[in-house]
């Protein structure tokens, strides 16, 4: 006999897993939600940037709101400043571990449990149930939000992520920045593959990069922002107060279900490669993945085949848009610090700026790729690095 018994066990107590078990639970089923460090929100591994548009989906939350960004300060490699945004309000920086816990207190307020301090390492098909660690726990189905290192994705047989970006991140005091706007380092030698940050978060400043091919760790060029280039100039009085790492899943999967088993959030690669944000994606697919655990239930019919309508929903959802972000990813790996600065000086045009500050959405950031190829022919002699990695093939 199971120690616990639930229609549904959700492995990982992140946003994409409590927000998936919330609304499971508030069609009446029993879902447990089975969470390996004691405290939800903790270890905070982000840098705790996301849109307006999560709360509009949650429609709750807001109170976790630490800073309105209306604009950005753009640093290129060669250190030119361009500064873009006007007084609307683009994203939000929030107290992740709040922001976490509130989407743990709606799921448990809609009647589903959590066991926390429980890692799943085990998982069993029986009798057409599934068995985690055991008999400690038994579902008939297991929904995986357990990260970028996923158990359950292993478990079910799904593919791994293509690639994945190495983070790190601090908490900094020190530092004058105006509260509304953000500063963002290109350049090869700063953050291979992706860019550093400087956000304001309350009363601290959240200071992070990640890098994917690179010759050092994250760790290395972290340490090189205090010591090289503009950064340095700006960090020049900080103090770190706390430092944290993680990594980011990169890569369309085929599938994200398979026989009494889906993944949802990071560990379905729910990710926008462009920023590296997680959060917007694995609110819209908890919603496809609710759903589609729900008609199940009701169903009594957990099979692959049964269980497909969350794939094909979610990537008719936000699919092509990932897979869009994914292959900017790939463009923006593909250039090197030379190509960099000369979109950057493109980029300087009020224009364009004007297009940037109309279009630009981090959540949907294919939108302002294409306005801007139509109206930069500069742009074009990159062309053949669209083409190589589909954009204009699609
Ligand atoms: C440095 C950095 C900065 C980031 N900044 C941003 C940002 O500004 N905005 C944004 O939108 N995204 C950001 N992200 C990405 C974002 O943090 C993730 O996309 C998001 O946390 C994914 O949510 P999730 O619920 O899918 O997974 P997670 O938040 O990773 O939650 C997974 C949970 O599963 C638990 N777990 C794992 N394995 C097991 C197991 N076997 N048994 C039980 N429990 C398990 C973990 O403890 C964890 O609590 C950042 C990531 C990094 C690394």
């Amino acid at each position: 006999m199971s120690k616990h018994s639930f229609d549904v066990a959700v492995v990982g107590g992140g946003p994409a897993g409590c927000r998936t078990a919330e609304l499971i639970a508030r069609s009446g089923h029993s879902v447990g939600i089975i969470e390996e460090h004691a405290n939800i929100g903790e270890p905070m591994q982000c840098a705790g940037l996301i849109t307006p548009r999560c709360f509009d989906i949650l429609g709750y939350g807001r109170e976790t709101i630490l800073n309105e960004i209306r604009g950005a300060d753009i640093v290129s490699p060669s250190g030119q400043f361009m500064g873009i945004g006007n007084e609307n309000v683009r994203v939000l920086s929030i107290d992740r571990a709040a922001f976490d816990r509130k989407i743990r207190d709606k799921a448990l307020d809609a009647g589903a449990v959590l066991a926390s301090g429980s890692r799943v390492k085990d998982f069993q098909r029986r009798d057409g149930t599934v068995s985690l660690n055991n008999e400690e726990y038994r579902a008939k189905l297991v929904i995986g939000a357990d990260g970028a290192r996923s158990a359950t994705r292993k478990w079910l047989g799904l593919e791994e992520p293509t690639f994945q970006l190495n983070g790190l991140g601090a908490d900094i005091s020190g530092l004058d920045m105006e509260e509304d706007r953000v500063k963002i380092f290109f350049g090869r030698d700063i953050a291979p593959n992706f860019f550093a940050w400087l956000i304001p978060a309350g009363d601290v400043t959240r200071l992070g990069l990640c890098v994917r091919g690179a010759d050092g760790t994250a760790n290395d060029y972290f340490k090189r922002l205090f010591k090289n280039g503009e950064s340095s100039k700006l960090l020049a009085k900080a103090k770190v107060i706390r430092t944290h790492s993680g990594i980011i899943p990169l890569g369309m999967l085929p599938r994200t279900h398979a026989d009494n088993g889906m993944v949802v959030g990071d560990a379905a690669c729910q990710v926008k490669a462009t920023s590296g944000g997680g959060i917007y994606p694995g609110l819209v697919c908890a919603r496809h993945c609710a759903e589609t655990a729900v008609a199940a239930l009701e169903a009594d019919d957990y099979s692959a085949k049964k269980l497909g309508k969350y794939h094909e929903s979610w990537t008719t959802d936000i699919g092509d848009e990932l897979e869009k972000a994914l292959m900017m990813h790939r463009i923006y790996s593909d250039l090197d610090d030379a190509q960099l600065e000369d979109i950057f000086g493109m980029m300087l045009n009020p224009e364009i700026q004007e297009i940037i500050n109309r279009v630009g959405d981090i959540d949907y950031p294919s939108r302002l790729g294409w306005t801007l190829l139509r109206k930069e022919p500069g742009l074009l002699k990159y062309t053949g690095k669209f083409l190589k990695h589909g954009i204009l093939g699609r």
